[in-house]
C-alpha cells in the first residue's frame, strides 16, 4: 500500500480534536487496495473512488475501483482455496480455532475498527464498538462452534437388496457476499461467519461508500492465519462488481443484504445462474401500540430503532400505530426524546445521532419529508435543515391520517418517524400488514392474549413484544414478502451454506 496525503484538513482537525488510536491513523494514512488471494492489490484498473466523511462532507480517502477481472481473480482464488491447500484440508476443530482467534482479534482491535467505521459511515462510535464490532465478534464465535458440529445422517432404507445409506453435509462452495453501507462491519460478519464455519470460501463486495472497516479486518484475517484465497474483498461499484459476482459461474451461492430493488436484480441473476440466494432486503416495520402500553418505554425504544444509526436501520420501527386513547401521550414522549438527541460527528463521545451516509441519502430523506407534508402529513418536530457541510438530519416526526401516504408505505431509511392513530385490534393488524415489506414488527401491550393474536396475525420475519430491534446471534433474522427470503444468524443460517450429498453402498 502506498501512503495517501488526500485527507481533508477539516477531517484531520476533527480527528485531532477527538483523538483516534495510532492504528486508525496509520490505516488512514494508507491508500487502501482490494484483498485478493491473501494480498492487498490495486487490481486491474488504476481508477479510484472517493470516500466522503459524512459529518464534514469532505474527502477522507479513496478506494480501488474494482473490475470484472478483479472479480475473476478473487473467485479463482476462492475456488482454488476451496478445493486444495490448507483450508480444504483443515480439520473442523482447527477451523473453529481459527475463527475463534479471529473473534479475539476483532475484540482486541474493536476501538480501531469502530473509529474507522465511524469516519467512513458517520455512526456514533460507542454503539458502533458495542453493537457493530463486538456484536460481529459474538456472531463469529457463535458460528465457530458449528464448525465442529456439522454432520449427516445414516438412514435405514427399504429398497430391495442390502444397502447402507447416509448423507454428508459439504460446504456449498464459493460464496459471493454483498453488503450494504448501513452496518458495514456488522453486516459483513452476518455474511461471512456462517459460510466460514461451514468450510466455504468467500468473495465479499462491501458497499462502495463503506469499504474501510473490512479492509482493516482483512489484516486481522492474515494475523489469525487464514489461508490465502479463503476470504477476498473486491471493492468498487455495485453495478460492476455486484453484477460480475452474481453472474459468475464459479460462485455457488449469493448472500445479499441491501435494498429490495437491487435484491430483485440479484435474485434474477442468481436464478439465471441456478445458484441459491439469500436476500435480506428493505423494511418498513410497524410498531403497534395499544392503550395499555407504557408510552415512555415506546418512546425510549425509538432511540434504538427509528432514530438509531440516523434511522438507517432495515428493521427500524418507522411506522408507529397508536391506539387513540394513548396517541397524544406517545406522541408527546416521542417528541421529547427526538428533541433531546444530540446531533454530532460520530467521534464526539456525546453524539446521540451522527449524519446520514451521503448527500444523495440526505436529499432522498429530505425529499420524503417534503413529500409527506405535501401529501397532508403534519410535521410534528424536526424536518429543519442543519447548518454545515455534513449530512445531518434531525430526528423528525410526521403525523398522518392515511396509511397509503408515501411516507407510510416506502422505506425512508432516515430518522423519520411516521405516526398514525387506530381504533381497535382488527384495524391495527390490517394497517400493520398493509405494506409490501414484512421484515419485522413490534406489539406493545400488557395483554398477553392480545399480544399472541398479533404475533400470529402480523406478516413479518420477526415480531417483538414490548421491545423493538432486539437481535441475537442465536435467533434467525430475515424477512417475509418483499423483505426477502432466507435467514441470517441462528442455526438456520448455517444450512444455507451446506449441500447434502446422499451416499449408498450396496452390500
Ligand atoms: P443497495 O441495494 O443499494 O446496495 C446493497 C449492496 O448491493 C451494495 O454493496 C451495492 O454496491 C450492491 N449492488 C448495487 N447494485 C448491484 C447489482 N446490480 N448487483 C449486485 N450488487 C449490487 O442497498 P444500500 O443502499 O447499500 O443499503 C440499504 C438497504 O439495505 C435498505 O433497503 C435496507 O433496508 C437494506 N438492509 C437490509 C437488511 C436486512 O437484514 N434485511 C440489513 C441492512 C440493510
Amino acid at each position: 500500500m502506498s501512503v495517501s496525503v488526500n485527507m481533508d484538513s477539516a477531517i484531520r482537525k476533527m480527528i485531532d480534536d477527538y483523538g483516534v488510536t495510532a492504528a486508525c491513523s496509520e490505516f488512514l494514512a494508507q491508500e487502501p487496495g482490494q484483498f485478493i488471494n491473501g494480498r492487498f492489490t490495486q487490481g486491474h484498473s488504476s481508477e479510484r473512488i472517493d470516500v466522503i466523511e459524512p459529518s464534514t462532507g469532505r474527502l477522507l480517502t479513496s478506494i480501488a475501483s474494482g473490475t470484472r477481472a478483479d472479480v475473476d481473480d478473487a473467485v479463482a482464488a476462492a475456488h482454488s482455496a476451496l478445493h486444495s491447500g490448507p483450508w480444504a484440508e483443515m480439520k473442523p476443530n482447527d477451523r473453529q480455532g481459527l475463527l475463534l482467534r479471529l473473534a479475539d482479534l476483532i475484540e482486541k482491535h474493536a476501538r480501531t475498527i469502530g473509529e474507522i467505521e465511524t469516519l467512513d459511515n458517520g455512526k456514533a462510535l460507542g454503539p458502533c464498538i458495542d453493537m457493530d464490532v463486538l456484536g460481529g465478534a459474538d456472531l463469529l464465535r457463535y458460528m465457530a462452534g458449528f464448525a465442529t458440529k456439522i454432520h449427516g445422517q445414516s438412514r435405514q432404507v427399504s429398497a430391495p437388496g442390502e444397502h447402507v445409506a447416509w448423507t454428508i453435509k459439504e460446504p456449498i462452495g464459493v460464496v459471493g457476499a454483498i453488503v450494504p453501507w448501513n452496518w458495514p462491519f456488522n453486516m459483513a460478519m452476518w455474511k461471512l461467519s456462517a459460510p466460514l464455519a461451514a468450510g466455504c470460501t468467500i468473495v465479499l463486495k462491501p458497499a462502495q461508500q463503506t469499504t474501510l472497516s473490512m479492509l482493516y479486518f482483512a489484516r486481522l484475517c492474515e494475523e489469525a492465519g487464514m489461508p490465502p484465497g479463503v476470504f477476498n474483498i473486491v471493492t468498487g461499484k455495485g453495478s460492476t462488481i455486484g453484477n460480475a459476482l452474481t453472474a459468475h459461474p464459479d460462485v455457488s451461492k449469493i448472500s445479499f443484504t441491501g435494498s429490495t430493488p437491487v435484491g430483485r436484480q440479484v435474485g434474477g441473476a442468481s436464478g439465471e445462474n441456478l445458484s441459491p440466494v439469500t436476500l435480506e432486503l428493505g423494511g418498513k416495520s410497524p410498531m403497534v401500540v395499544f392503550d395499555d402500553a407504557d408510552p415512555e418505554a415506546v418512546a425510549a425504544a425509538h432511540r434504538w430503532s427509528v432514530f438509531f444509526n440516523a434511522g438507517q436501520v432495515c428493521s427500524a420501527g418507522s411506522r408507529l400505530y397508536v391506539q387513540r386513547g394513548l396517541y397524544e401521550r406517545v406522541l408527546e414522549e416521542t417528541v421529547k426524546l427526538a428533541e433531546s438527541m444530540k446531533l454530532a460527528p460520530g467521534l464526539d463521545p456525546e453524539c446521540d445521532m451522527g449524519p446520514v451516509i451521503s448527500s444523495s441519502q440526505y436529499n432522498s430523506i429530505r425529499g420524503y419529508i417534503e413529500q409527506g407534508v405535501a401529501e397532508g402529513a403534519k410535521l410534528v418536530c424536526g424536518g429543519y435543515e442543519v447548518d454545515g457541510d455534513g449530512f445531518f438530519i434531525p430526528p423528525t416526526v410526521l403525523a398522518v391520517e392515511d396509511n397509503r401516504a408515501t411516507v407510510m408505505q416506502e422505506e425512508i431509511f432516515g430518522p423519520v418517524q411516521v405516526v398514525m392513530p387506530f381504533d381497535d385490534e382488527e384495524e391495527a393488524i390490517r394497517l400493520a400488514n398493509d405494506n409490501i415489506y414484512g421484515l419485522a414488527a413490534s406489539v406493545w401491550t400488557q395483554d398477553i392474549s392480545r399480544a399472541m393474536r398479533c404475533v400470529n396475525a402480523i406478516e413479518a420475519g420477526t415480531v417483538w413484544v414490548n421491545a423493538h430491534d432486539l437481535v441475537d446471534s442465536a435467533i434467525p433474522f430475515g424477512g417475509f414478502k418483499q423483505s426477502g427470503f432466507g435467514k441470517d444468524m441462528g442455526p438456520e443460517q448455517l444450512d444455507h451454506f451446506l449441500r447434502t450429498k446422499a451416499v449408498w453402498i450396496h452390500i
